[in-house]
């Protein structure tokens, strides 16, 4: 299955400028354990497959650790599979300083989404060990399980167990594609079930969590920064939306007597794009689903079905977003005489990151002669989850293209390095 002339470390390096290494960060070190990450589950089309709770997320995670191992720190594992690298802090009883990100990919994902997270928190702890420098605070890197959810189709699993927000009753009722249990997937790992729920941490140990994060997104580019500011995490809302009217013989019903489902579904969808920019400059709504019945040539459309996807990162403004299309579904439904009904089927808590910690990254990007811009995450990352309980914030990397959950994913060693920088001067300015 290997690749050939796979060498994500000699790509890396082809551009880098030798100059962002000092300080104890080495961009060759970032480079090499990128790659080596990469050689687990890689596809012959060059990208990643470490589902969550396979052996290769297992591989991934023991080769992180043994690192940490190398960077002297205190390596535990939770009853989740959470790994967590501790340094301990100059006042060990002071709560710690929490960072990193996932080790899991996507079916066909690429090598950056996660393990940039986890390595550049990593850095942080190897140029401190370089510069014989020890934090006033505990700090631990962490590597989050199944953070994509790709094998049962939920994610964020292991940031939800440490933090107490897994549901056992969803939970232990789910099944992966070949239709295994999730006790089952577990068990596989090492993990029990009963274990896995009692994973809560006792959060007063920890002062709070940073995320490092490939942007997955064009901003950056278009500013032509290679680091950013998460303004805030966008939480998801879903609306289930099934217009009603009634199926009839395409040839053989007057236009005037139709109670046409998707033709109000139609004029619905046409006019969701205008409602979240009435509301906020960030918010976001798309209908992406939709399933129309009979679905025949020749037939009316008696009944439509689609989930709309309404983001924000502030709760109040996105919960207004949910109601103004709402109330366009019902006037919808009015216009064409069809019957309308609608049902919230998710509702994700979005995560504004706190005034403080924004002040604390602006400064840490001008230390770097970086221009601070800020940019909502659109997507969920376990810093939205732990973001829930903790004070939490998260920095985001350029990436080419805006290209994620793709082989082709992108992010030069210039942009990462500067990531790494930036991070490290603001868990600094956090060791108070
Ligand atoms: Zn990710």
């Amino acid at each position: 299955m290997q690749t050939e002339n796979w060498d994500l470390y000699k790509k890396l390096l082809k551009d880098y400028s030798m100059e962002y290494s000092y300080d104890g960060i080495s961009g060759e070190r970032l480079a090499s354990r990128l790659h080596a990450l990469s050689e687990i589950g890689l596809t012959e089309s060059g990208g990643s497959r470490r589902l969550g709770f396979s052996k290769e997320e297992r591989q991934a995670k023991d080769l992180v650790i043994s690192w940490m191992k190398k960077a002297d720190l205190a390596v535990s594992e939770d009853s989740a599979g959470n790994v967590f690298g501790r340094l301990e802090g100059r006042d060990p009883d002071l709560p710690a300083l929490l960072s990193g990100s996932h080790v899991d990919s996507v079916p066909e994902g690429g090598h950056f989404d996660g393990p940039l997270g986890v390595l550049s928190a990593l850095e942080v702890a190897e140029a401190w060990k370089e510069m014989g420098y020890q934090p006033k605070r505990s700090y631990e890197v962490v590597i989050f399980t199944d953070e994509e959810g790709a094998r049962f189709n939920n994610g964020l699993t292991g940031s939800r167990a440490m933090t107490g927000e897994i549901d056992p009753s969803i939970q232990s009722g789910l099944t992966d594609q070949e239709g295994r249990e999730f006790a089952e997937v577990l068990a596989d790992t090492g993990l029990t079930e009963e274990g896995f729920y009692k994973a809560e941490r006792n959060l007063s140990e920890v002062a709070a969590f940073v995320e490092v994060h490939i942007e997955q997104g064009v901003r950056l580019e278009q500013e032509n920064l290679p680091v950013g500011i998460v303004s805030g995490i966008a939480g998801p809302s879903w609306l289930e939306v099934v217009f009603t009217g009634s199926a009839g013989h395409a040839g053989n019903t007057p236009m005037g007597e139709r109670r046409d489902a998707l033709v109000a579904a139609g004029e619905f969808v046409r006019n969701v794009p205008d409602i979240p920019v009435s509301v906020s400059g960030t918010a976001v709504a798309t209908v992406g689903k939709l399933k129309v019945f009979p679905n025949g040539a020749n037939v009316i459309p008696g009944r439509v079905e689609m989930v709309v996807d309404i983001r924000d990162i502030e709760e109040e403004t996105r919960d207004e977003v949910v109601r103004r299309i709402m109330k366009a579904a019902e006037n919808a439904a009015a216009l064409y005489n069809v019957e309308c009904t609608q049902q919230q089927t998710l509702k994700v808590k979005p995560v504004p990151i706190a005034e403080n910690l924004k002040y604390l990254l602006r400064e840490a990007l001008e230390s770097r002669r970086l221009r601070p811009v800020e940019m909502p995450s659109g997507a969920g990352h376990d810093a939205m989850i732990v973001g829930h309980y903790l004070p939490a914030a998260m920095l985001f990397v350029r990436s080419k293209d805006g290209i994620s959950h793709n082989p082709a994913e992108w992010t030069s060693l210039n942009d990462g390095v500067q990531g790494v920088h930036v991070l490290k001067k603001y868990i600094e300015s956090m060791d108070q």
